[in-house]
């Protein structure tokens, strides 16, 4: 088949790669997006949609936060509930959040772009393999051996890319992190618009999470990092169950419950404060450029706001004629003015208690008073 151009091609449909098809949408730019599932697709998550979800999609256009509210009533967060050592901290929502199933939200992402972006040519069922440089941009490659030219690439194929590992000549792993999820109902004693952590000390920053979905189910999970050897000994999901099973509380609890999925899971690339997203004609966005809260271990925010800003980027330097790397590093200078401070900290707070797990005690300690434990619920928000 002949080679099909395009200005800007979207490796990957989840919220990086469809905030960036998003952005795209009134511009002049010929765009491809590749997708390598068929939507709706699962995507393995604890479903808690931040604020910095919502206000990036506002951003792109501030109707759709409205048609996505009136389409799937998500639940709305207005607290977290901390848990440590039998102890609750109950912290109010900064903002505000919204509980909503990933198979929702991801579908209707896509579903925009499939409506609103006419200059974007959709390729479902379509991985991307390669991607190799040429004097003009890169050169895609998809699984039946179709090419397709683009003067830009967006990696926005998530927490596996081998393309951002080959482009950026990073090691695998890296400042990783696996969680697993589940879908429970009969859960007793879930707090009317309230989000649940447990935390333990061997596991920060690691938690089990409670999250409650609108229909009067919960999403159940329990993440951390890839090098803590407690999960290398044992599986994730033994000991996400242990946990419900040996902790009085949540075993009275659970009592009633039925897990209604199977346990799943998937990777958290933790930020450690350091970014690596553009190069020749190329920007990385989302679980790609390891974009994941070194504390909350939320990522869907950032994925759609670095996808947005790279789309605004690539923009100005086709239309400039000029797509080297130099003129792209502005996506990654404006991702970093937004996000660069708050993960640099969050990431050295995540290196001390992980290595001072002690340090728990004492916040939990000083948490007790109420001007000190609203200096630290920044940090979880
Ligand atoms: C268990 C778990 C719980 C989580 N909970 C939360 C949470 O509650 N809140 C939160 O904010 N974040 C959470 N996260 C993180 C969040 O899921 C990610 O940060 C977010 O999905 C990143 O979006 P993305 O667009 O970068 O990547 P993805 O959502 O992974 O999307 C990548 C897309 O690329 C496609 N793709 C992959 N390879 C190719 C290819 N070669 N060619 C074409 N297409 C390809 C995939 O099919 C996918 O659709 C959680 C993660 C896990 C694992």
């Amino acid at each position: 088949m002949e080679m099909q151009h395009f200005d800007i091609a979207i490796i990957g449909a989840g919220p990086a790669g469809c905030s960036a098809a998003l952005t795209l949408q009134d511009s002049a730019l010929s765009v491809a997006v590749f997708e390598k599932s068929t939507f709706p697709r699962q995507k393995i998550c604890g479903d808690g949609l931040c604020d910095r979800t919502i206000n990036t999609l506002k951003a792109i256009k501030e109707s759709y936060l409205e048609e996505f509210l009136a389409k799937h009533n998500p639940l709305c967060i207005k607290q977290t509930k901390l848990t440590y050592k039998g102890r609750s901290y109950l912290v109010d929502f900064k903002n505000f959040g919204y509980i909503s199933k990933r198979v929702d939200f991801d579908n209707f992402l896509f579903s925009l772009v499939t409506r609103d972006c006419k200059n974007t040519t959709i390729f479902e069922q379509c991985t991307i393999q390669s991607a190799t440089k040429d004097d003009q941009g890169f050169v895609l490659q998809d699984g039946e051996g179709n090419n397709y030219h683009a003067k830009i690439i967006l990696v926005c194929n998530g927490a596996s890319s081998k393309i951002a590992r080959t482009l950026t000549n990073e090691k695998p792993n890296e400042n990783m992190g696996v969680a697993v999820r589940a879908y429970y109902k009969n859960v007793q004693g879930i707090e009317a618009n309230t989000m649940e952590l447990h935390y333990k000390k061997e596991f920060f920053p690691g938690y089990l999470w409670i999250f409650p979905i609108a229909d009067g189910t919960a999403n159940v999970g329990f993440g951390c990092k890839t090098e803590n050897p407690i999960c290398e000994s044992e599986s994730y999901r033994d000991i996400m169950e242990n946990w419900i099973n040996n902790d009085e509380e949540l075993r009275k609890r659970f009592s009633e419950s039925e897990r209604i999925t199977p346990i799943q899971g998937g990777l958290i690339p933790y930020n450690n404060g350091t970014f690596s997203c553009v190069g020749d004609n190329f920007c990385i966005c989302g679980d790609a450029a390891h974009l994941i809260d070194p504390i909350s271990g939320g990522g869907i925010g950032s994925a759609m706001l670095s996808g947005r800003f790279a789309a605004q980027q690539a923009e100005i330097c086709i239309k400039n004629g000029n797509c080297n790397k130099e003129s792209l590093l502005d996506y990654e200078k404006n991702l970093r003015k937004r996000v660069e401070k708050e993960m640099t900290t969050r990431a050295s707070i995540q290196k001390t208690i992980s290595n001072h797990p002690w340090f728990l005690d004492i916040l939990a300690f000083f948490g007790r008073q109420a001007w000190i434990f609203n200096k630290i619920k920044n940090w979880y928000l």
